[in-house]
């Protein structure tokens, strides 16, 4: 068994390119326009879905998520229908399947949560980025802080019991104290189970990237992102938040199933422009990734979507995990791995016995224990993988 044995699991993405504007700190894949081809796009992407439908074969549907751009510029209908295409594509689920939509708070109107809970959706990402007004204008939203909070209590009042807020520190003009009052505000919230906290990062050709390099901005300090990586785990913890990854934090029952899934190697199947798949091929012993082509227009009028596909062994695979483990508390499972792949400690075990030395983890009873330490220093450690 040298090859790696899928995890049975899979989780669908559905990307929705559409903005109104683009962020000045944004790279995503997105497409800036006001009026959304909103009938067109539903068509091309139940048209992606059917000529992919053998993603799904051998595997339980576990999660499903739709993120952006801005999904909640398709309307609740445009929404429903294609949740409902991915459900009935799944021929096995899990009877819990986690549904997550990523909303902008100004999409909460009256009597629109009500709506997205009759259609399935069981977790909302409320894309806040912050609950100060002078930062938002900063951040170039369309939002302020009284839309994030009115949008939490809308969607709580709509039953919804899985609400996420995110979060950006290190954006200009904001300081570490404010940042960390906001962190407070939201950690007050008791409609929330989940925060994420993102440091601001300065992305290749972004108006924050060339405003920084004309010197018309200045990045907060390495010193002054790592205390706040710090205090805000402190801040949160103090509100039963606990991290679970780098940027996330969760109540009791409030973990990111989605985003978990992708950090203990389940397969994805990516729809839309830009998205992402990965399917590991047990019996070949590779794993497949996808990448869908970038542009919404070539998504819209095409057939069949064009992508480029990259075959990684799955050795590869194995220390891609490994590097994933590093960003996590949750240990990570050798003796999970060694059922899937009998090359584990092969490959692993070299980075394994250097890093227990280093003390930034611990082998105990074939599970990998990394440190604070290790979280801080994951990038590094994945240079070293790699
Ligand atoms: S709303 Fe989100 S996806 Fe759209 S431009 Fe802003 S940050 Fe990017």
């Amino acid at each position: 068994m040298n090859q790696l044995a899928p995890t049975g699991r899979l989780g669908v993405y559905l990307h929705v390119p559409f903005c109104l504007r683009r962020c000045p700190y944004c790279d995503f894949t997105v497409a800036v326009m006001r009026n959304v081809p909103e009938s067109d796009f539903v068509e091309a992407m139940l048209r992606e879905l059917a000529q992919r439908r053998d993603a799904f074969t051998g595997r339980r549907l576990s999660t499903i998520y739709f993120g952006g751009g801005t999904p909640s510029l398709l309307s609740v209908a445009a929404l429903a229908r294609l949740l409902e295409a991915v459900k009935a594509a799944a021929p096995e689920r899990t009877t819990d399947a986690e549904v997550t939509l990523e909303v902008n708070p100004e999409s909460v109107v009256e009597g629109w949560a009500e709506a997205v809970v009759a259609a399935g959706f069981t977790r909302v990402s409320l894309g806040a980025q912050s609950v100060n007004d002078a930062v938002l204008r900063q951040l170039g939203r369309n939002h302020t802080a009284f839309d994030v909070r009115r949008a939490v209590e809308r969607l709580h009042g709509a039953g919804l019991r899985h609400i996420s807020v995110d979060l950006i520190y290190g954006a200009p003009g904001a300081t570490m104290a404010g940042f960390l009052d906001e962190v407070s505000t939201v950690a007050a919230w008791p409609e929330i189970d989940h925060v994420s906290a993102y440091e601001l990062t300065f992305e290749p050709r972004t108006a924050f990237t060339v405003a920084k390099e004309r010197g018309r901005l200045t990045p907060w300090d390495d010193d002054l992102l790592a205390s706040c990586f710090d205090e805000v785990e402190l801040r949160l913890a103090a509100a039963g938040f606990a991290r679970y990854e780098i940027s996330n934090f969760a109540r009791p029952g409030g973990l990111s199933r989605h985003n978990s899934s992708y950090w203990v190697g389940d397969d994805y199947l990516g729809l839309g422009p830009g998205a992402h798949s990965l399917r590991v091929e047990g019996a070949s012993g590779t794993v497949v990734r996808r990448a869908n082509e970038r542009s919404t227009r070539r998504y819209l009028s095409e057939e069949r979507v064009s992508a480029t596909f990259e075959e990684l062994t799955s050795e590869t695979h194995l220390r891609e995990l490994l590097m994933l483990a590093c960003r996590r508390v949750a240990p990570l499972s050798l003796s999970e791995l060694r059922g899937r792949s009998a090359r584990v400690d092969t490959v692993l075990g070299p980075h394994l016995d250097g890093w227990v030395e280093r003390g930034l983890c611990r082998v105990v009873e074939g599970e990998v224990h990394f440190t604070p330490e290790a979280r801080r220093l994951a990038d590094s450690l994945a240079a070293e993988i790699f």
